[in-house]
């Protein structure tokens, strides 16, 4: 018997469960069956196991245990199904109730344990990162030394922009990625130099926390939960005080994870129905700086062929991933670079490269395989994962020779571009006004 889920969370599996007509529409979109070719390791395969699980038929843990585990939660199954499958949630009560069973197949690596516990304590992550690159040449031992490896180097220094605009737009709460703040402050402070050149005022949301996405993903449902609650209340203070105009953030993944607290909270009514007001305030940097005319900020590009590698998230699950694209296709002078496969998942999935690199890495360079094939010179991408993982990419296929950066640093250096030609472009109307003159 499938006791060990609370009957009525079963039940309610089951009955999601029986959304899917085992049609099979969903197996080319999953990144982990392109891979293997294993009905196992397709979403189709995985529902299954879990039906299993639920009705209490499983007779091989260690395949449930195995399909899970290897899934990397992207959810590009939900979009390609035309059934409406809420694949996450299926795939959420299985792990979880692996967890219960105290599965050992299920438990991570030790860096994963170490990535969920920290992602608590955004300091430490960050003091972390900076005493790991402090140790650049010092031999580290195993776990230790895969997390070195995987950091970017230091960042380039943003160049200085024109004195942002009066914050005429309103006030965004900008909530914070755990990992964007330990690793990659210098998207986190071109996003809000973005925002601000644009009309916006950004105000951090104090007491914020780890959002609680990759908890929920590796089944430590309780701690995601705990950590939704955390932020709903900070989130709701903040409201309070500053009367935002939204929540905005630059990593699709915690994005998404807020806009779905009202789910994730469900079991509890009263908490839901406030992560329910705040859902509908969440956006991506992206949308907030398109206008009803078009972008908000004139763009000059390089000449270069930029191609994205969007959030999985941001586009399966709040379903923003047109906002990157038109602002990259309104960059004057470059080029955007569409690639077959794009929609596809780096096999970066929260800790999934950490526990399971092999498969990762096999991911990553099918990856970058198809985005060779339209030769770009810079591949923007828009969450911390994605960010390390693609830049793994571009360190074990040199041959691509793409540049990685965020979306928001390729942006902010376009627009300092754009703003320093239109200033000569008036310096030199002057110039030849005041020689017409007599
Ligand atoms: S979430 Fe991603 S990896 Fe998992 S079954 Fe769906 S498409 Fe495949
Ligand atoms: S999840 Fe959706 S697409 Fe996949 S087999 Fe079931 S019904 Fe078909």
């Amino acid at each position: 018997m499938a006791q060990e889920q609370p009957e009525g969370r079963w039940t309610a599996i089951l009955t999601e469960i029986n959304h899917c007509n085992k049609c099979g529409f969903c197996l080319p979109s999953c990144p982990t069956y392109r891979l293997t070719g294993q009905e196992l390791h397709s979403p189709r395969g995985r529902i299954a196991m879990v039906e299993a699980a639920a009705r209490g038929e499983l007779e091989q843990w260690s395949a449930l245990e195995e399909a899970l585990t290897y899934c990397v939660a992207c959810r590009n199954c939900e979009t390609a199904c035309p059934s409406g499958v809420h694949y996450a949630r299926i795939l959420e009560a299985g792990r979880e109730f692996l967890r219960a069973r105290h599965s050992r197949a299920f438990r991570g690596s030790f860096a994963a344990q170490q990535a969920l516990r920290l992602a608590k304590y955004p300091g430490r992550l960050r003091g972390l990162v900076r005493l790991a690159r402090r140790l650049t040449g010092v031999p580290l031992p195993g776990a230790w030394a895969r997390f070195r490896a995987m950091l970017p180097p230091e960042p380039r220094p943003l160049p200085a922009g024109p004195p942002p605009r009066a914050a005429r737009r309103g006030t965004l709460l900008w909530f914070d990625s755990c990992v964007m703040a330990a690793v990659f402050e210098e998207a986190n402070r071109a996003t809000q130099a973005l925002l601000n050149a644009a009309g916006w005022r950004v105000v951090t949301v104090p007491r914020q926390t780890c959002c609680g996405a990759i908890h929920l993903h590796s089944g430590e449902r309780a701690q995601a939960l705990a950590l939704a609650r955390q932020n709903v209340a900070a989130l709701e203070a903040a409201v309070a005080q500053y009367g935002a105009a939204g929540i905005v953030h630059n990593a699709g993944g915690c994005g998404a994870m807020l806009t779905e607290y009202p789910q994730v909270l469900a079991e509890d009514p009263a908490w839901a129905a406030r992560a329910q007001r705040l859902a509908g305030l969440v956006q991506d940097f992206t949308a907030l700086l398109w206008g009803e005319e078009g972008p908000l900020l004139p763009f000059q590009g390089n000449g270069e062929r930029v191609a994205l590698q969007n959030s999985c998230h941001l586009v399966n699950v709040a379903k923003a991933g047109q906002a990157p694209v038109r602002l990259l296709e309104s960059v004057e002078g470059d080029t955007y670079v569409p690639y077959y496969g794009q929609e596809i998942c780096c096999g970066s999935g929260g800790v999934y490269n950490l526990n399971h690199t092999d498969w990762a890495l096999g991911i990553l360079d099918q990856k970058m395989r198809a985005v060779a094939t339209v030769h770009p010179t810079r591949i923007v991408v828009n969450n911390p994962g994605c960010h390390l993982q693609m830049q793994w990419g571009a360190r074990r296929h040199p041959e691509v020779g793409a540049e990685v950066e965020h979306l928001a640093t390729y942006l902010w250096r376009s627009y300092v571009r754009a703003a320093a030609r239109a200033s000569s472009e008036a310096t030199a109307m002057e110039g030849t006004a005041a020689e017409g003159r007599p």
